[in-house]
């Protein structure tokens, strides 16, 4: 391939007679042969070895060797075994012939030939080495073919072809460089590879763009059709660069046509001038029209393979993210993990915070070179990703439509399309992912949904990690609690194993948490009580009633069990324990200087009492009468002063109550009966409106008959003689109401307030007249407060009051045991 031939051939003539040399050289010059001349064997195999002529017409006999040998040593040379030979020969015996025809000779010529014969043998033979010369290229060529379909045709990926190609080409077309530019249907380069002596070779992305646009692809592109260049320096189309190129001086390029578009380029390149030939191109256009099946090929196969990794990855992010349980993380991963997986040139996410959008690191760009500094814009300021938080909806900006929307953010050399998707929950907007691409093929449309709906699950995985970020901090703080706290609290799970003790738990048992995690509470902490009531409440499936327990030290918690929710949900157990030990030995000097107090005071009181009796029964009337009937008077109401006192203590301090059923209705009547004589005395109407259905709350009995006691006196009491006093009960909703009315005296509006305080009684000469001790409505509010209950008044001063107390009515009736059932 690499000779070439001159319009009609070389021939060399080899003769020892110089007669017969000259005869032939010069019928053959004049038919236009350019003619060599050797006289003997060796002479001619020299000059055959410094230029192969077309055709050697060779004497048979020659000084050294004869015709024969020379043949014979022709054919065993591969380079010129395909030398045509004609014989020339004196002889006509067919022997010589035939033994010429073996040693490989192509024909023959008696001598002195015949001029019109010589030639028409000449002709014939060149005619029939390029006929051969011809078949061999066309075999080769669709041998070349047939190896580019071959080995190419099976493989898929882009990059390997496209190397795998240009050397296939460059190596069959013994090119010294060349390269592949890939187009995407606007004509821009997506791929490029370049080679040089069989070694990848760099060219920088503004050149590629160049060639495409000004230089020998954009004529290809233009014209549809291969061309060459047969000296770079003559040819504007070649743009001379400082690169690897450079030197190249023969080039020829082809289109790859599929489809009816132009989808690549191939080039190739030689350091020498006119290296190629019209075959050659030929070959090449073959060899691009060839590849441009296989290229798109892999090219859409590429294409889907890449949007199956992507919705591949999407489908899987949310199991990523999902576990990463720190935001800042979350987002830097996130970043990371878009560009690695979608193959971006730059990925960020950036938060609203306020009016401005933060992205603190979290960003990922390919290009290592670009430095990349934390985010922080203003929404009203220029760029992509202000425009996303703001409209909150997603936009794609390719090339030139990107510079619509102002200066980016971020400035990078390399991006051609632009994509940021808002990141939303509840429809709020949270920030922006923004991602770039520096190729032409990668951002389109389609992603727009894809990145959206990744959009949504970073923003579910991002509030879910900020959500654990709060339970965290409240965890911590809840933490920081339960050590601090001086009280005792031991949870359990369900089945009363410990789930934690802390540190004052640890003290008040004398164990430590380690110790006791996950054993039964039964076996584990001691007294035995602790546990009983922790099954009580589980058995109850609710709280426990408060409960004091004494330690073996003999200090005293008070607590009650109630349910709490494990972290999964599940139902578990807690008690929080108060060391009241203190309280218990309060309650016990109380206790003891009441008793003290009562024994002290009830004696003598009742010894005055009782004398002050014996006295007015042995006095005559009279001023002394009077006296003593002032101290018996005075004494009663100090007596009530001090049962008072002790009640109230009592009630105050929770202990003898009890909570059991108690049926208002029966209460109110023995209240109303135990009035009775106080009512006639004072001719006082008494009247009862009770419902026929039984009013229950759960309560102490003798407390809240108390309470009745208290209030029904207090009517009678500060009633005119003649008035009317009411008592009332119902059923209101999930309470018990009761009622006691009355028409006496009124309370004035400013004495509301301190009614129920201890020791008030209303400054009023009506009130002063009426004995009492103002400490027994304190006793109704501390019975009602105990139970839960609330107490209020209306009144208006000389139009009679109402007093009202509203109590939990009892969960279950029906159950309902105690006094008055
Ligand atoms: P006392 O022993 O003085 O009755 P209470 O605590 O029962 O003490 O009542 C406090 C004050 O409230 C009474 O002194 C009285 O002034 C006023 N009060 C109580 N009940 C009535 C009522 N039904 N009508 C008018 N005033 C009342």
């Amino acid at each position: 391939m690499t000779n070439k031939m001159s319009p009609s051939g070389t021939i060399l003539v080899v003769d020892d007679s110089t007669t017969s040399r000259t005869w032939a050289k010069l019928r053959l010059l004049r038919a236009g042969y350019e003619v060599l001349e050797a006289k003997t064997a060796a002479e001619a195999l020299g000059r055959i070895s410094q230029q192969a002529p077309d055709l050697i017409l060779l004497d048979v006999i020659l000084p050294d060797q004869d015709g024969y040998a020379v043949t014979r040593q022709l054919r065993q040379n591969a380079d010129l075994a395909s030398i045509p030979v004609i014989l020339l020969t004196s002889l006509e015996d067919v022997t010589s012939k035939v033994q010429g025809l073996e040693a490989g000779a192509n024909d023959f010529l008696t001598k002195p030939p015949d001029e019109a014969e010589l030639l028409a043998r000449v002709e014939t033979q060149l005619r029939l080495k390029r006929s051969r010369e011809e078949l061999l290229a066309e075999k080769s060529k669709t041998e070349l073919l047939y190896r580019v379909s071959r080995e190419l045709g099976a493989e898929l990926d882009l990059d390997t072809l496209l190397m795998r190609l240009l050397e296939l080409t460059t190596t069959s077309l013994d090119a010294s460089g060349g390269s592949l530019i890939l187009l995407d249907e606007q004509q821009r380069p997506v791929g490029t590879i370049s080679s040089r002596q069989g070694q990848v070779t760099q060219i920088s992305r503004a050149l590629w763009e160049e060639v495409v646009r000004e230089g020998l692809a954009s004529w290809v592109i233009q014209h549809r059709q291969g061309t060459m260049i047969q000296d770079t320096q003559q040819d504007e189309r070649w743009l001379v660069r400082e690169d690897a190129h450079s030197t190249s001086r023969s080039v020829m390029a082809a289109p790859l046509i599929q489809e009816g578009w132009v989808v690549g380029v191939l080039t190739l390149t030689h350091e020498e001038i006119a290296r190629f030939d019209l075959s050659h191109l030929d070959l090449v256009s073959s060899i691009a029209t060839q590849a441009a099946v296989v290229i798109q090929k892999a090219r859409v196969y590429r294409k889907e393979q890449l949007w199956a990794r992507k919705l591949q990855f999407v489908n899987g992010v949310s199991h990523q993210v999902a576990s990463i349980l720190n935001p800042d993380q979350l987002l830097e991963d996130v970043a990371w993990l878009v560009r690695q997986t979608f193959g971006y040139y730059y990925v960020e996410l950036a938060l609203l915070d306020g009016d401005s959008l933060i992205s603190q690191g979290w960003h990922s760009c390919r290009d290592p070179q670009v430095e990349l500094s934390p985010t922080h814009l203003d929404l009203s300021s220029e760029g992509i990703m202000p425009w996303v938080a703001r409209y909150g909806a997603p936009l794609l900006a390719v090339g030139e439509r990107r510079q619509e929307f102002g200066s980016p953010h971020v400035d990078l050399p390399d991006t051609v399309a632009e994509l940021g998707v808002p990141l939303r929950l509840g429809g709020e907007v949270l920030g922006v992912l923004d991602v770039q691409s520096d190729r032409h093929d990668q951002l389109g449309e389609a992603d727009v949904p894809l990145l959206e709906i990744l959009a949504a699950q970073i923003s579910v995985a991002l509030s879910n990690a900020r959500l654990f970020e709060a339970v965290e901090r409240e965890r911590g703080r809840l933490e920081a609690i339960l050590t601090g706290t001086a009280d005792a609290i031991v949870t359990t799970d369900g089945e009363l194993r410990i789930t934690l003790l802390n540190p004052a738990a640890e003290r008040a048992f004398g164990i430590s948490f380690a110790q006791a995690a996950g054993r039964s509470i039964g076996k584990v902490l001691t007294p035995a009580a602790l546990y009983d009531v922790f099954c009580q409440a589980k058995k109850d499936d609710g709280r426990s009633p408060p409960t004091e327990l004494v330690l073996d030290d003999g200090r005293t918690l008070f607590f009650h069990v109630s349910p709490v929710a494990g972290p999964k949900g599940e139902r578990g157990w807690v008690a929080v324990m108060q060391d009241i030990t203190h309280l218990k030995e309060l309650d016990q000097m109380k206790t003891d200087f009441v008793a003290t107090v009562s024994h002290d005071l009830r004696s003598p009181l009742t010894s005055i009492r009782g004398y002050a009796d014996l006295l007015l029964k042995s006095l005559v009337e009279g001023q002394h009468q009077e006296f003593v009937r002032y101290i018996k008077t005075s004494a009663e109401q100090m007596a009530d002063l001090v049962q008072d006192l002790l009640d109230l203590g009592k009630i105050e301090a929770g202990v003898e109550t009890v909570r059991e059923a108690c049926a208002l209705n029966q209460l109110v009547q023995e209240s109303l009966e135990a009035a009775f004589f106080q009512a006639e005395l004072r001719k006082i109407a008494l009247q009862q409106e009770l419902p026929p259905e039984r009013c229950s709350v759960s309560g102490d009995s003798r407390q809240l008959r108390q309470v009745l006691d208290n209030l029904l006196s207090n009517a009678l009491k500060y009633s005119p003689v003649g008035g009317m006093v009411t008592v009332r009960l119902r059923r209101q909703d999930r309470q018990v109401l009761l009622e006691v009315q009355d028409s006496g005296i009124g309370i004035p509006q400013e004495a509301l307030p301190r009614l129920f305080e201890k020791f008030y009684r209303v400054p009023s000469p009506q009130v002063d007249k009426i004995p009492g001790t103002g400490l027994g409505l304190a006793i109704v509010k501390a019975i009602v407060e105990a139970h839960d209950g609330q107490l209020w008044v209306e009144s208006r001063e000389g139009q009679g009051s109402r007093f009202f107390v509203a109590l939990p009515a009892y969960a279950n009736p029906g159950a309902a045991t105690g006094p008055g059932l």
